[in-house]
């Protein structure tokens, strides 16, 4: 029998000696989530011993850590804005940085009670249209995405999230999408990385997460003029659209946002000085 400190003693070894840098935390979130407690208690019961089902249970899930499987895969769960959702490999994982755009419209939306229509274009696990959903207790939404996989997983999530016939799903391509409803909010995160930029990407991402939710073709551009073509006919007027774009990309979708009635109302930049989310309003 070995005890939360040794246990965790030795994965942090183990997942250090394969690189993983975040070796520690990711030890401590797999054991609290396998003893079921929060992380600050596996610092207050540190003598205590694991019994050996959760010893068998820490030792496969570290192993599919030390091979740079995502903890999110490995937990089927990620945290974003206010719930946490299921996940698996049929989607992206959530990113902080997506919530961004959560924040940018709650912040221009005084009167959260009205019944907004709310339509997510490439909705992967549903989080931006749930998160939304949750704060704009009155509204709809539409969700859609060319994997059904994908879908399978979003269902997931509106049943946890409990939101009934307020969420809808849609299988379609984007470049098929026909929509004749008008709504109030439409946001994205398309996939935007280039070729280039997939070759470098980390094992964990690379090898784990959905390329077709990664890669938007050779300049990442590929579904941002037809996003916001769909956005200029489906919006009302002072409608937001909530996108999140690659980096140096924010020229190039600036120009399609004026050629098509919109103006940007709000961005927000990493530290490196690109510009990852925008909120735009149709203008007419
Ligand atoms: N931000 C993600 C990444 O860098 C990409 C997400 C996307 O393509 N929409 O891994």
């Amino acid at each position: 029998m070995t005890t939360i400190l040794e246990t965790l003693n030795k994965s942090y070894q183990d997942l250090y000696n394969q690189n993983i840098k975040t070796a520690k935390i990711d030890s401590e979130i797999i054991l609290a989530e396998v003893l079921k407690v929060s992380r600050l208690n596996l610092i207050t019961k540190q003598n205590t011993s694991l019994n050996r089902d959760q010893q068998n249970l820490y030792n496969s899930l570290i192993e599919r850590r030390k091979k740079n499987e995502p903890v999110a895969y490995i937990l089927n769960k990620k945290e974003f804005w206010n719930e946490s959702y299921f996940v698996d490999q049929r989607v992206l994982i959530p990113r902080p940085e997506t919530e961004v755009i959560i924040e940018m419209l709650l912040k221009k939306i005084n009167n959260k009670s009205k019944p907004f229509c709310i339509l997510d274009i490439g909705c992967g696990s549903g989080c931006l249209l749930i998160s939304c959903l949750q704060e704009l207790r009155r509204s709809k939404g539409v969700g859609v995405d060319i994997s059904s996989a994908a879908l399978e997983v979003a269902h997931i999530n509106i049943n946890q999230n409990q939101l009934g016939s307020r969420a809808k799903l849609i299988k379609q391509d984007l470049f098929k999408l026909n929509i004749k409803k008008k709504f109030d909010i439409i946001l994205s995160n398309p996939p935007y990385l280039t070729d280039i930029n997939y070759t470098k990407l980390e094992s964990d991402v690379k090898n784990y997460e959905p390329k077709m939710a990664l890669v938007g073709g050779v300049d990442g551009l590929k579904f941002y003029k037809k996003i916001i073509s769909i956005a200029s006919a489906s919006l009302k007027k002072n409608g937001f659209l909530g996108l999140e774009m690659g980096d140096r990309h924010y020229k190039e979708i600036k120009k399609f946002l004026f050629a098509n009635s919109f103006k940007i109302i709000d961005k927000f930049k990493l530290i490196n000085g690109e510009i990852r989310c925008i909120l735009a309003m149709k203008i007419s």
